[in-house]
Order: C-alpha cells, then sequence, then structure tokens
C-alpha cells in the first residue's frame, strides 16, 4: 500500500464506529420510496453528519412534479475551495422494505444489515468520510469536492436530479462525477438506458349476450403485442463491447407485458386492454431509435387488424458511457488498485446509473461502490464495513488526483 493510501485508511478506521453509526441512523429513517415518505427527516440527519464533517450542508427543497414525495429535496455540501471541481453523487431513497424490522439496522460480524445498507446509504457515508478525510488531510490542492445527495433515485430521479440539471447546479467544466452505488468494488464505466412504453388497445363492449355486436380489444392487443416477442429476442442478442460482469446478459433486455389488463367484467367484450414494454438498453443504443422501431412494429401490427392503438412513453433515460482509456477512468483504475491491492474491473451496470446526468454534459461519470448490487432491494440486504471504508479511501484518493 502506498503511503498516502495508509494515511488516509488510518484516518478512516479511526472512525470505524462514527461511520458505523452513520449508516444506523440513516437506516433506521424509512425512507420509502414508492411512496417517497421521511424524505425531510433523512435529509436533516445528512444535514447534521455533513455539519459536522466540515462538509458546509444546505438543503435545497425542490419542486415534485409527483404531488407524492415528502419534503422533497437535495442535500448539497462541499469540501475544499476552488474552481476545479469532482462530483460526488447519491441517493438517499430506499425501495420498499420486505419487512418493517430492516428499519431495525443490525451491526454483527463487520457487516450492518438493513433497508438501504447497499442500495445506497452505505455509499453515502463512503462518499462523505472520503470528502472529509481529502480534505482534512490537505489532498484537495486548489479544487474541491462538491455532494449532492437526491431525494428519489428510485423512481427516475426527476425531482432531485432533474432540479440539478434544470437549476444550473451542475457545472459541464467538472472533472470527474463518482457515485457510491452498489458496484460491489468494480467500476462502472457505463450503464444501460431505459424506455418504458405503455401501449393502449381499444376495441368495443359488448355483452356476452350480444358478443358479436362488440370488438375484442384483448384479442387485439395479443396480435399487436406479438411482433414485440421477436424484437426483444433480436435486441437481447445484440451484444455491448462494454465490459459485462460474466454472470449479465450482455444484450438490451425488453420485457413485454410486464403489467397488463383488459376489459370491464367476465361477461363483457373488452373494450379496452394495455401492456407495458419496458427495455434496458446497451450504452450503443440509440433510445430515439428504437422508440421509433417500438412504435412502428406495433403500428403496423395493429393496422393489418384495423385496431385502434396509442404508445405513450412512461419513461425514457439515456444510456450514459465514459470509455475505459479516458484519462479520468485511467485515473479511477490507478487508485482503486492502489486502495484493493489488486486490478480494478471495469463493468457496465445492468441497471441504469445517475451518471447519466453528469454524461449528458459530457463529464466523465463513474459508479464505485461498497455493496453488492446482489443483495440490494432484497430482504437481506447489508453492507461489509471494511468495503465502506475501502470505498471511501479510493473516493478520497480520486478527489486528490483528479484535481490540481
Ligand atoms: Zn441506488
Amino acid at each position: 500500500m502506498t503511503n498516502r493510501a495508509a494515511r488516509v485508511e488510518s484516518w478512516l478506521d479511526e472512525r470505524a464506529d462514527e461511520m458505523a453509526r452513520l449508516l444506523e441512523r440513516l437506516v433506521a429513517v424509512d425512507s420509502e420510496n414508492p411512496p417517497g415518505r421521511a424524505l425531510g427527516r433523512c435529509a436533516r440527519v445528512l444535514h447534521e453528519a455533513m455539519d459536522g464533517l466540515g462538509l458546509s450542508p444546505e438543503i435545497i427543497g425542490v419542486p415534485d412534479p409527483s404531488g407524492r414525495l415528502d419534503e422533497p429535496c437535495v442535500v448539497r455540501g462541499t469540501a475544499g475551495g476552488g474552481d476545479p471541481l469532482v462530483y460526488f453523487h447519491g441517493h438517499f431513497d430506499v425501495v420498499p422494505a420486505q419487512s418493517r424490522d430492516q428499519f431495525t439496522p443490525l451491526r454483527r460480524d463487520g457487516r450492518i444489515v438493513g433497508r438501504g445498507t447497499a442500495d445506497m446509504k452505505g455509499g453515502i457515508v463512503a462518499m462523505l468520510y472520503g470528502a472529509a478525510a481529502a480534505r482534512e488531510l490537505g489532498l484537495l490542492g486548489t479544487g474541491r469536492i462538491v455532494v449532492h445527495l437526491v431525494c428519489d433515485e428510485e423512481t427516475g430521479s426527476v425531482a432531485g436530479a432533474g432540479h440539478l440539471r434544470d437549476a444550473g447546479l451542475v457545472d459541464p467544466a467538472a472533472l470527474a462525477m463518482i457515485t457510491a452505488e452498489p458496484s460491489g468494488g468494480a467500476v462502472w464505466n457505463a450503464a444501460r438506458g431505459a424506455l418504458s412504453l405503455r401501449v393502449e388497445v381499444r376495441g368495443r363492449e359488448a355483452h356476452v349476450g350480444q358478443a358479436d355486436r362488440g370488438v375484442n380489444a384483448f384479442l387485439r392487443m395479443l396480435h399487436v403485442a406479438r411482433p414485440l416477442e421477436r424484437h426483444a429476442a433480436e435486441m437481447a442478442g445484440r451484444h455491448t463491447a462494454f465490459p459485462m460482469n460474466a454472470e449479465d446478459a450482455r444484450g438490451s433486455m425488453i420485457v413485454v407485458g410486464g403489467l397488463s389488463g383488459s376489459g370491464a367484467s367476465f361477461n363483457v367484450v373488452p373494450g379496452s386492454a394495455f401492456f407495458t414494454v419496458d427495455g434496458r438498453y446497451n450504452p450503443e443504443e440509440d433510445l430515439g431509435a428504437e422508440l421509433g422501431r417500438l412504435t412502428r412494429l406495433v403500428e403496423d401490427a395493429a393496422r393489418e387488424i384495423d385496431a385502434e392503438v396509442s404508445v405513450r412513453v412512461t419513461q425514457s433515460q439515456p444510456p450514459a458511457a465514459t470509455p475505459r482509456d479516458h484519462p479520468a477512468a485511467v485515473a479511477l483504475g490507478r487508485v482503486v488498485g492502489e486502495v484493493h491491492g489488486a486490478p480494478a474491473r471495469f463493468e457496465t451496470c445492468p441497471g441504469i446509473l445517475e451518471t447519466r446526468w453528469y454524461a449528458q454534459l459530457g463529464i466523465p461519470a463513474f459508479g464505485h461502490g461498497p455493496g453488492l448490487l446482489e443483495v440490494s432491494h432484497g430482504p437481506g440486504e447489508y453492507v461489509d464495513e471494511a468495503a465502506v471504508r475501502r470505498c471511501a479511501a479510493v473516493h478520497a484518493l480520486y478527489a486528490a488526483d483528479m484535481l490540481p
């Protein structure tokens, strides 16, 4: 281990209990989203912790187009001064718990168990202590770290990250962005995009006794959905050139009919029917072109049977990728190697990642966090305390290397 890595790690080791306590406090706040509860309460815990770490926090209230988020806000903080900057980004909402017990954190055998430990309150603790360590140890040179913590990543981040973009709070001149999502210590330099559609098919209602007067929207829907199955198979065969985890599929993934429904009653010819299409697209794919292809397939099939259809986009999030040989990626790989003592693994995140909000502005953006993706969102979610501290050290040293 290098000298500076040892200094950062011993600074963090001295604060191991403090870091664990903060994570336990954060887990105890049930910031479940949906529905988006206790967000203000969670933000205030973060504010207090960041204040104690000298990160000059502020809570910025944000508009919520959905109207269901409880005190929607972004928590923002800074370490260091000067213009050159690196962003640390995270989210403090969590997916709904499988059991209320998940909000009573358990610390045992070097792990903390509870909802959000992996995704990504453990990652937040890593970033906050990484930023504080970098500042206190004088590693930031003439630059600064800006921390952004948003409240609604699990439902698309329209309020949180959307506000950062709309209010011009993301500086395109930033040197890099890192988010401590549960990458299991790997570096995610690419992430898939998401495109979700709701297809409505219309028919004509009629009572079963006069079924011949109706037009069955359900049967029409089956015809309209059929070509999408072939399309999904074709997309699954289009492999990404970005590195993937060995267990993850290399093609774009599409689910047809994740949600579907029709009709008013079992004894009435259904007058309307709907189904959803949800795609996770590889970084190489163009979401606009894919939307055009999906819409054409639906409309062509509908025309064959003279059916009336409509296609509504319910989610569109572009993929994001920073090439492995970008200087900011090379620097991150070097720091991960320095702290972990093994070469960095570069992978593509199989889901969507908030790197997209920064990558869209040309900022090199990466995921690197302590949690494991396979336990995130599950009933036994946990994070290793040592992994949290290792990632904190990576975050600190990465900022040190990127800032002049
Ligand atoms: Zn997450």
